[in-house]
Order: structure tokens, then C-alpha cells, then sequence
């Protein structure tokens, strides 16, 4: 009887311990699973300074590594340095920072549509109705910019200067501008411009970007930019 008793009085507590380790365990894989990666729970990069360095690259690659603009993960700034992002996108992007803040964390190295699936050439199945779509990130044409002037793009997409990029893109020459401009949903309404302009309006894929600027280049060499 006694030994049952004692039994019954520390199995409560040893049960409550198990049931909030697991509770933890679950909260830590819906978050990692929410966000995409482990890695983007941390603030951005610009958050904690610039990754692997300044310096290095070539060119433009090697002035937007310089811009104290321009904020970069230490995989996109190694993209930047290895040349495998493509010029147009650096011209691009030294542009908006002549007037914003700009923090991307993935070119191609880092880049992931699905948690734990390293990226190919082609877009996974599942990533909306683009899966099948060449992967313009995996060819270094595209970029996710996180933060614009310090204020992540997540929540802030109906923001001036976050809608202010939009307008420095769209002043872009139709033969250099981004043939895949993707953002928020409120972000694209603010700035109502057309498919011929480069920008992307299907509805999944603008949920898909709640938290991030995409800017891809659909081919090499030229853009489906009409105007
Ligand atoms: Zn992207």
C-alpha cells in the first residue's frame, strides 16, 4: 500500500516534466517548419551585422559588398564574392540601395522553397503552382531581400519605404528590370503594376511571399519585360 502510494505521489510530476519537454520539442519544430529554416528565426542579416565580412568580388559585385547599404547573410555575400550572382541583379540592387537599406539572405548558396530540401534547377512540387518552374535562384538571378531600412518585409509591406523599392525597380529600363518582382500581397496592391513590367500577381504566390522581396531574372541574358 505505502510503496503504491509513494508511486502515485511522483508519478504526477515525473508525467508533467515528460508532457512539457514534448510540448517544448513541438514548439521548436512548428516554428523551424513555419519559418522554412532554422536559420531565419534569427532577427536578419542586418540585425547582426554583415556576414563573413566586407571586401572581396569584383565589379559591381564587389561595390555592393562595400555599400553600408547593402546587409547580407555570409552565403549571399560569398555569392556575391564567387561571381555566380548575375550582373543585372547586382546593378539592380546597388540601385536600391542608393536610396534604402537593403538586407538579402539568399542568392542561390542558402536558398530553400521547402524546409530540409536543397533546391535544383527546377522549382519542387508543392511550392504553389510554380513548382516545375525553372529556379531562378539556383542559376543566380534571383534574390530575397528581408529587411528594407531596418523593418523586416514581413508586416510591413503596406510600408512607404518598403513600397518605395517597388517604385525604384519599376524606373528600371524594361531590359534590365527584374522579369520576376514578387512580394506581400498589400505590398503588390500599393504598387499596382502589370505582369508586362516584370512583376508577379498570382494570388499563391504572393501568399508565399508574406515575408520577402523576390527578385528573379526568368532567363539569361534578356527579360519578358515589355514596359
Ligand atoms: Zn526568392
Amino acid at each position: 500500500m505505502n510503496r503504491r502510494d509513494r508511486r502515485g505521489g511522483t508519478r504526477p510530476l515525473g508525467g508533467l516534466a515528460l508532457v512539457l519537454t514534448v510540448a517544448a520539442l513541438c514548439g521548436v519544430i512548428f516554428l523551424a517548419f513555419i519559418f522554412g529554416e532554422v536559420g531565419r528565426l534569427a532577427p536578419g542579416p542586418c540585425s547582426w551585422g554583415f556576414g563573413g565580412g566586407r571586401g572581396g568580388g569584383s565589379g559591381e559585385a564587389g561595390e555592393l559588398l562595400e555599400s553600408p547599404n547593402f546587409g547580407a547573410s555570409a552565403a549571399a555575400a560569398e555569392d556575391l564574392r564567387s561571381g555566380v550572382v548575375d550582373e543585372r541583379l547586382v546593378s539592380a540592387l546597388l540601385e536600391l540601395t542608393e536610396e534604402h537599406e537593403i538586407c538579402v539572405d539568399a542568392f542561390k548558396e542558402g536558398h530553400y522553397f521547402l524546409p530540409g530540401v536543397k533546391d535544383g534547377p527546377l522549382i519542387p512540387d508543392g511550392y504553389g503552382e510554380a513548382g516545375g518552374l525553372p529556379n531562378t535562384h539556383y542559376h543566380g538571378r534571383a534574390a530575397d531581400i528581408r529587411r528594407v531600412d531596418g523593418k523586416p518585409v514581413r508586416g510591413n509591406g503596406a510600408d512607404p519605404d518598403v513600397v518605395n523599392v517597388g517604385e525604384v525597380l519599376a524606373r528600371i529600363p524594361p531590359g534590365r528590370r527584374p522579369d520576376q518582382t514578387i512580394g506581400p500581397p498589400n505590398w503588390t496592391e500599393a504598387l499596382g503594376r502589370s505582369r508586362e513590367e516584370g512583376w508577379i500577381l498570382d494570388g499563391d504566390q504572393l501568399e508565399l511571399h508574406e515575408g520577402h522581396l523576390h527578385l528573379g531574372y526568368r532567363s539569361e541574358g534578356s527579360t519578358s519585360n515589355t514596359r
